[in-house]
């Protein structure tokens, strides 16, 4: 009928805007190299802001000791307790803890009383074998991650800190990833997140970034926090459907790329194409279904879960519509529909993250194989559940990945899933910058 061309029509323009052929991608991946440069040479000279970690020193594999880590997330917020001795013998304890709504939307003082009773708590249920030397004080790193005002978008609440907090003290959960593949393993350079939001860190040459006026550190490097979600270019390939969940958003004009490629926003990517269809094509029948009015309604893990649908007859798809979206009865050519909707969305954004990375190993050299040079492996350190559980996200991602650099410089180049890097890194930045070493 008329109805289910003009929706196929609308899927076909949408798949169409977002296409990323390898030539777009390269676009992408300089566009990235190019801002990086910029947010290096001055602050404001960017969108990436390329902050100054002051990490100048990762992790070599040899650090030893207990050291405490605090990862605070969007919800919850991790304790954890580390037995340094050789690289793969690390011994982990660790405390989950949910943070009480109230306290979400409180003072700031009160959440980190509040963080600071559970600290107590599980620092008290150290055992013989996690006393740290007569003499001394117990270290504890420090992780923040920001998804804090991201994942209130979606729960409705906000979680406002007071000016006394100041974020940049604390290290970011990207910087901590990267310091946690690197004790694991030397050729770690770059992390990147894939979760919620998302954000990128590297390991940069001091020398290469001419804003920093201070001394020169040691090691020759620093680590820099890219802050790569609001990243944004020409070439992005931008729909209405983005332009306009960007100008709905809290933050409208920022976090273009992560806009485009985290977790927090694909599952809402396919919601506001599926309104559209069911509103100008009758896609669910005469009536839009209400439910499908609704901001964030529909996750990425049910959208991945939809993609991921091994049954004939699309039976989870069928499901979660009915469940999330309360519409039943839908033909298993609609439900065709919608899988390649979370395909265009998820391949989209897994092929913006490969050339976000390509932009970073072309900033330190690392995306070409080098005649008579010896090459070196470069790993990047990955964590987030979006790349942890969403497979053909992570494929799509490796596929991209693999056609950017070609077949010989692929092959040293290993991005690796560093699970729960962050918390461990936190640890470990305290033991490198132990006060008693
Ligand atoms: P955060 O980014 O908040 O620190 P995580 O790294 O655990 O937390 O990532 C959680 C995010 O990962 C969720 O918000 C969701 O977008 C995404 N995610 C979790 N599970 C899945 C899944 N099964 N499929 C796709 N995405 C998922
Ligand atoms: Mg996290």
């Amino acid at each position: 009928s008329g109805k289910w061309a003009k929706a196929m029509d609308i899927v076909k323009e949408f798949e169409e805007k977002c296409a990323t052929p390898i030539a777009k991608l390269r676009q992408v991946a300089d566009a990235m190299t190019v801002e990086m440069h910029a947010g290096l040479a001055s602050d404001g000279g960017s969108k990436l802001k390329m902050l100054i970690s002051y990490v100048d020193n990762l992790p070599t594999g040899d650090e030893t000791g207990v050291f405490y880590a605090l990862d605070l997330g969007g919800t919850n917020f991790r304790v954890l307790r580390v037995k340094l001795g050789e690289v793969d013998n690390v011994k982990k304890e660790f405390e989950e803890v949910s943070i009480p709504p109230e306290l979400m939307i409180g003072k700031s003082d009160d959440l980190f009383d509040f963080i600071a009773g559970e600290l107590a708590k599980f620092v008290a249920t150290e055992g013989e074998d996690m006393q740290i030397p007569a003499g001394t004080q117990r270290e504890l790193g420090f992780t923040f991650s920001f998804p804090v005002k991201q994942s209130s978008i979606a729960g409705g609440t906000l979680v406002r800190w007071t000016k006394g907090f100041n974020i940049e003290d604390a290290v970011n959960d990207t910087v901590g990833t990267l310091a946690g593949g690197r004790y694991t393993d030397p050729d770690v350079i770059a992390a990147v997140i894939l979760g919620t939001g998302t954000n990128a860190a590297y390991v940069e040459r001091a020398n290469a970034i001419p804003k920093w006026q201070g001394l020169l550190p040691k090691s020759g490097e620093m680590v820099i926090n890219m802050e790569w979600g609001n990243f944004r270019s020409s070439h992005l390939p931008l729909s209405e459907y983005d332009e306009n969940l960007d100008s709905d958003s809290l933050n409208p004009g920022e976090q273009i790329y992560e806009k485009m490629i985290s977790g927090m926003y694909l599952g809402e990517i396919v919601r506001r194409v599926l309104l559209k269809m069911a509103e100008e094509a009758e896609f669910f029948g005469d009536t839009v279904p209400s439910k499908l009015e609704k901001p964030f309604i529909l996750r990425t893990p049910d959208m991945s879960a939809m993609h991921h649908d091994s049954t004939a007859d699309l039976r989870v798809v069928a499901t979660k519509l009915k469940d999330i979206l309360e519409i039943s009865n839908t033909s298993l050519k609609m439900r065709k529909v919608v899988v390649e909707l979370c395909d265009i969305v998820a391949t989209r954004g897994a092929r913006l993250s490969a050339a976000g990375i390509l932009g970073i190993l072309k900033k330190i050299g690392r995306d070409t194989v080098k005649e008579g040079e010896e090459n070196h492996k470069s790993v990047i350190a990955m964590d987030g559940g979006l790349f942890e559980h969403y497979t053909k996200f992570r494929n799509a991602m490796q596929t991209a990945m693999d056609e950017l650099l070609g077949e010989e410089a692929s092959r040293n180049i290993i991005i690796k899933l560093s699970n729960d890097g962050s918390g461990l890194g936190a640890a470990l930045l305290a033991a490198s910058h132990s006060q008693y070493r």
